[in-house]
């Protein structure tokens, strides 16, 4: 055999060596477009779609299943699929289980991309799209029409932290069937079980806790048993990839939630107590806090607050000023998304379609690391000084 020939066919050779049998902890990771069969009768079947096995790279390779899997035992759902990221994972529901004609519900304080998502493209598909208050409830069936399909909730919402009623909406929404999906990324399904609220649809940001070192993105969508088969189908008739490697990837931070999520949720907590205490600082956005407006809705509902939360200053500063306090600390990084291992900081003037408190102010948003919040906090202290 000619030695291009010998290399083209490798896989034989360590197929013969008895790798194939070896048998790691982990799943191994499968680089891959084309799946071979092992027979024609084999492809035959699949032609018909009648092959039990895996028949292409889009046709959910083993480490993807391995994650799904893993995602859907941790949310206790019916199925999971994973997407190249969190606001994939979030365009694909939508357009799962949306029709032209049909009306959505997205409550206000949505991840910043969702609401432009629904804007600029749901839109174009003759979907309308109605805005509801940050902090909604049972009140929320005024805004209900005949073809009113779909309820989109964040809780806590991105950047301001309100917290939706979810068992009054979803309660109201199961008598219409209309579907309830929601983005539960901030308490992930360790501190919120969507499912015990009535949702239909979980999603996650992976690319944040569960994944939890900053290194991929990533979403899961995770479905009850009433809408596992239209997911399913969507998925097979849409053809999405998620890469091998970040599935990996994802699924060893997964091993790790648990015990990094404690850690954030103790030194967040301990770092908004101490904000809270300080002259300069009007009010800390931490649901876990007495002093959040939907406190009691986080008590009823979450077993557990994250390492994400927000502050506003009591005087707005200049833009100079904000920009020395936010360039001189050591330990935050300036950057966007959150839910790994270094602290990072955001900063910027509220805006939504509704007004709210903080309209038209700055708000300061916060992701806990895991460094020491003592260092946390001399980082912010001196940072404070700048703007006295
Ligand atoms: C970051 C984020 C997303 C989007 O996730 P990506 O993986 O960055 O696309 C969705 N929802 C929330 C609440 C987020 O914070």
């Amino acid at each position: 055999m000619k030695q291009t020939t010998r290399l083209v066919n490798f896989d034989s050779f360590y197929q013969d060596e008895g790798v194939d049998q070896l048998k790691t902890i982990n799943p191994p990771v499968y680089r891959g477009s084309t799946v071979l069969f092992k027979s024609f009768e084999d492809l035959t079947l699949a032609n018909t779609g009648k092959y039990n096995g895996i028949t292409y790279g889009t046709d959910r390779l083993p480490t993807q299943r391995a994650l799904e899997e893993a995602v859907r035992e941790l949310e206790g759902g019916a199925l999971t699929r994973t997407f190249p990221s969190g606001i994939s994972a979030i365009i694909n529901t939508f357009l799962a289980f949306t029709s032209s004609g049909d009306h959505v519900l997205v409550c206000d304080n949505a991840y910043g991309p969702t609401a432009r998502f629904c804007n600029e493209v749901l839109t174009k598909y003759n979907i309308q799209i109605t805005f509801i208050p940050s902090a909604s409830g049972r009140e929320i069936e005024t805004c209900f029409q005949d073809n009113t399909k779909l309820i989109f909730l964040e809780s806590p919402g991105s950047n301001t932290f309100e917290i939706q009623d979810i068992p009054a909406i979803t309660s109201l929404a199961k008598k219409r069937n209309i579907i309830t999906v929601l983005d539960n990324t901030w308490a992930t399904p360790l501190y919120l079980d969507p499912f015990a609220l009535g949702v239909d649809v979980s999603i996650q940001s992976a690319t944040k806790y569960l994944s939890g070192h900053s290194d991929l993105l990533m979403g899961t969508v995770t479905v009850n048993k009433k809408y596992a088969e239209p997911l399913q189908h969507f998925y097979r008739v849409t053809e999405t990839y998620t890469p091998e490697e970040d599935c990996y990837t994802a699924l060893r931070g997964m091993r790790t939630l648990p015990l990094r999520l404690r850690q954030h949720e103790r030194s967040a907590l301990e770092i908004a107590r101490w904000l809270e205490s300080l002259p300069s600082i009007d009010q800390v956005i931490h649901p876990a806090l007495s002093s959040h407006p939907q406190h009691h809705l986080w008590k009823r509902d979450f077993t557990g607050s994250s390492g994400l939360f927000a502050f506003v200053f009591k005087q707005e500063y200049t833009q100079k000023k904000l920009a020395e306090f936010v360039n001189s600390l050591q330990l935050f990084g300036i950057g966007y998304s959150w839910g790994g291992f270094k602290s990072l900081i955001t900063a910027g003037k509220h805006n939504r379609t509704q007004e709210s408190e903080y309209t038209g102010r700055t708000v300061v948003r916060l992701n806990i690391g895991l460094e020491e919040p003592e260092d946390l906090m001399k980082d912010l202290e001196s940072g404070f000084e700048l703007l006295k």
